[in-house]
């Protein structure tokens, strides 16, 4: 390609940032993930995005493959979603009264989805706070079931950990939660029916909903075993419960339908309840929770169950978001799938030659990349990959730059912006990562 390489090889502008940073926050960063703590060295400061392209302050060059972790499926500065922002901004950031776009939005989100009805939030971690308080509120009941390693953002009792046996008891996972916060969590392995099976014949009657990434995304890409999503559908049926199908990360990214129009929708069953965020706000605060009407009917102000925000539906917001789903076509998730596509088959034969132990799993057009032998088929499997090898993986590619994930248990996020250059770059850079992780 003859676009000229603005490279430099100095990290100094972005290390007097982060010292700067570090002193006023904690850890330098304002979500953990976002840390080089696991892969060491510096986070690279970004100054612009354009395309797949990432530029830091010190003018280095990186083929963006965390794509804000998940929301850029356009790739960055879409012109037409510049464009709609801008306009929007124009006309006033935040009223606290109704707008258009949020209407929108929703329909757009009931168009794609089998929700009915949907109310918007801010955050993913709003979302599913919301959502379980709704399925409490409307169950009448409080066990909240969930799997171990999906990630639900860091709702008190979303952050706990499998206690010891038939994980009964839930713990908390981080200082900060009390115990009484998560003894309503039941925490299960991902993909075990018997598991769910068992606590279903036993507490059946106390529980509220289950919770689960409709494909996780968050301990890397583990797909649910054919069927798994279906099962969890109909054990809920058969006790009342709730399922929550949380779509945060796959919503309108592993296909037009997120995860569900790969698997509900050709199964023929629907979740209760369902998660949004990342995509949906196109690169801004914007999440949402739905699903059934008579369910939905319970939220405020129709029903009892309370739930507000100020900036909830915001209308930069909410234009940044309805302007990237009118444009994500199906030529959109055929790029990024065949994007994918290639980077995986390029992944895999480089830690191949290099003799590095590797799996490669996808759920639609995400993917992950773990550096052990697969199957991977739950938090305990994921947890076999080699993060020092990860580390060493990573920093190569950092040095000839390509931006992955500072971990090694996300997703590789590519758009309908990686064109030939960007997927070259990644290609070219793999063989010597994957010597560099042997
Ligand atoms: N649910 C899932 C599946 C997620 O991946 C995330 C974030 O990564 C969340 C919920 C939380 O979303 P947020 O970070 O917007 O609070």
């Amino acid at each position: 390609s003859s676009t000229p390489q603005t490279y430099t090889t100095s990290t100094a502008a972005s290390q007097s940032w982060f010292a700067r940073a570090s002193t006023v926050t904690p850890g330098g960063v304002n979500s953990p993930v976002r840390a080089f703590n696991a892969v060491g060295g510096t986070p690279r400061f970004i100054a612009s995005a354009q395309g797949p392209w990432l530029t830091d302050v010190d003018g280095r060059r990186y083929v963006d493959l965390i794509g804000s972790w998940g929301p850029m499926l356009l790739g960055h500065a879409h012109p037409e979603v510049v464009a709609a922002v801008q306009d929007a901004v124009a006309r006033g950031t935040s009223y606290g009264t109704p707008t258009e776009p949020e209407v929108m939005l929703a329909e757009e989100i009931v168009a794609r989805t089998p929700v009915e009805k949907v109310r918007l939030v801010s955050s993913g971690t709003e979302a599913t706070m919301s959502a379980i308080r709704l399925a409490r509120g409307f169950t009448g009941r409080d066990v909240v079931v969930k799997f171990a390693g999906c990630y639900h953002g860091h709702v008190d009792s979303l952050l706990a950990s499998a206690g010891s046996g038939l994980a009964t008891h839930a713990i908390p996972g981080t200082p900060g939660v009390p115990g009484s916060s998560t003894e309503l969590t039941v925490v299960l392995p991902y993909n075990d029916r018997e598991a769910l099976r068992a606590v279903f014949a036993e507490r059946g009657h106390e529980i509220a909903c289950v919770i689960t990434e409709a494909a996780p995304g968050n301990m890397g890409v583990v797909p649910p075993e054919a069927g798994f999503n279906g099962f969890i559908a109909q054990l809920c049926r058969t006790v009342g419960a709730l399922m929550i199908s949380d779509e945060v990360m796959t919503g309108f990214r592993a296909s037009p339908q997120g995860f569900w129009g790969l698997d509900g929708a050709l199964e023929g069953w629907a979740p209760d309840l369902m998660t949004f965020g990342k995509v949906m706000g196109g690169g801004f605060p914007a999440a949402a929770f739905g699903g059934r009407a008579d369910v939905m009917a319970h939220l405020a102000p129709e029903g009892p169950v309370y739930q507000a925000g100020t900036l909830s539906g915001n209308p930069v917001a909410t234009t940044a978001g309805l302007t990237t789903l009118r444009l994500a076509t199906e030529e959109v998730y055929a790029h990024v799938q065949q994007v994918g596509d290639v980077l995986k088959v390029g992944a895999a034969e480089a830690l191949t030659a290099a003799g590095v132990p590797h799996t490669v799993q996808a759920a639609g057009t995400m993917f992950s990349v773990f550096l052990c032998d697969g199957p991977v088929l739950d938090y305990e499997g994921a947890q076999r990959t080699d993060t020092a090898a990860y580390a060493a993986f990573f920093t190569s590619m950092l040095e000839q730059g390509v931006h992955l994930p500072p971990s090694a248990f996300e997703a590789w996020f590519c758009s309908a912006a990686h064109d030939d250059e960007a997927v070259q770059a990644v290609l070219d850079a793999l063989p010597a990562a994957a010597r560099a992780a042997a």
